[in-house]
């Protein structure tokens, strides 16, 4: 058959990772173009220079993920209409917030056989209820829409140390499988679960317990509170996503998608940094103030899940059910202290 042309729309630090991943297999693969378009939403450098003219010149992504070459055969296009219009297969990679404008933007111009995976973490909130951001892709878009989701801190796997990953898909295995292909390495290995729902709230739900366990680090808290938060998280995690979707399976918090992407991202990521430096500085100042401060452009999404997740909670009637969920919201708005976080730990769990 002919070959798949596959563009990644997003370029932020786990977007440059994955434009690295894919067009290392593009080029050795035969069932796809070796070119990998990857949309850039354009910004002019504290240089003068456009960040896509530099990318294109010099192989890197030097404000979102510096030092790495990511192959010759990306191409960073600012136009995201012309970035996705041959595409058989998008990657979309971009923080959540900004997916719903991507998608309006982009009804009409994609093909209409071409498949969609997501690996962007968070959900957006409707009147209807909670949407996830593959099915906003699905819906807006009319096309079909995997998940890749994981233990995955992009910089560990930008210089190629091994982790491993997880792909939902609803029913088409052939899919799932392409997928695989175009993103498994050596050091990259991925797994299909046939659990779209449970993956993706797996990678979404996470946030929000990184978000309380970088408060235990900010109150120097230790060890076996920050293991206690991550327990009681993962707990909340899969209560919450069986709520939403009978069809969720246990064994996925199992997989990288669950329980190793809470350990990792309560280890060594950025939401934790930021909530450690919230809770350090006694919630005076703002996730907004120090994102911006400390990330340099990158951007957290566990803040904005939490308050998406507190609005499913309070609309529905959940907040007693989610006391761990909803106290993360509350501190984060400063309506608590972050030592909430552990008083509400103290008390007896209301899960079973
Ligand atoms: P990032 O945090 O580096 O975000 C910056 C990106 O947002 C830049 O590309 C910037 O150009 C873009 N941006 C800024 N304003 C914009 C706007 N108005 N419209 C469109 N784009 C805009 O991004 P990332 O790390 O690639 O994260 C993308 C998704 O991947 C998130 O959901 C994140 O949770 C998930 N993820 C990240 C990592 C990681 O380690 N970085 C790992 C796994 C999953
Ligand atoms: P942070 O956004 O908190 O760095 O988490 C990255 C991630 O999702 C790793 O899998």
């Amino acid at each position: 058959g002919s070959k798949s042309k596959v563009t990644v729309v997003g370029s932020g630090n786990w977007g440059s990772v994955a434009a690295k991943l894919i067009a290392s297999n593009t080029l050795k693969l035969n069932s796809f173009h070796d070119e990998v378009r990857m949309w850039v939403f354009e910004e002019t450098l504290q240089t003068g220079e456009k960040l896509t003219d530099v990318i294109n010149k010099t192989n890197e992504n030097v404000k979102y993920l510096p030092g790495i070459k990511l192959g010759k055969n990306v191409i960073a296009d600012p136009d995201l209409d012309n970035a996705v219009k041959d595409a058989n297969m998008l990657v979309f990679v971009t923080p959540h917030q900004f997916m719903e404008g991507i998608c309006k933007r982009l009804v009409g111009k994609v093909r209409g056989d071409v498949e969609a995976i997501s690996l962007i973490k968070g959900m957006e909130v409707k009147m209807e209820g909670p949407c996830m951001i593959s099915n906003l892709i699905s819906e807006q878009l009319g096309i079909n829409c995997s998940v890749l989701m994981g233990a995955n801190i992009a910089n560990e796997i930008a210089v190629e140390k091994f982790s491993e990953a997880t792909v939902g898909f609803r029913d088409n295995r052939e899919i799932a499988e392409q997928w695989v292909k175009l993103f498994s390495t050596p050091y990259f290995m991925v797994t299909p679960v046939q659990d779209v729902e449970g993956v993706e709230l797996c990678g979404t739900l996470k946030n929000v317990v990184t978000i309380a366990a970088g408060f235990v680090d900010g109150l120097d808290m230790g060890n076996n509170t920050k293991a206690a938060i991550m327990r009681i998280g993962l707990r909340e995690m899969r209560a919450f996503s069986k709520l939403l979707f009978s069809s969720v399976r246990d064994s996925t918090f199992f997989e990288s998608c669950g329980v190793a992407d809470v350990i990792t991202t309560c280890l060594g990521g950025r939401n934790r940094k930021v909530a450690e430096a919230f809770a350090r500085n006694g919630g005076k100042r703002s996730f907004d103030d120090l994102e911006a401060e400390m990330l340099q452009g990158q951007k957290l999404q566990g803040v904005s899940t939490a308050r998406e997740v507190y609005e499913v909670l309070s609309h529905r009637g959940w907040l007693e059910l989610f006391p761990l969920f909803a106290t993360v919201h509350e501190i984060c708005v400063g309506r608590l202290p972050p030592s909430a976080i552990v008083e509400y730990s103290e008390k007896k769990p209301r899960l079973s």
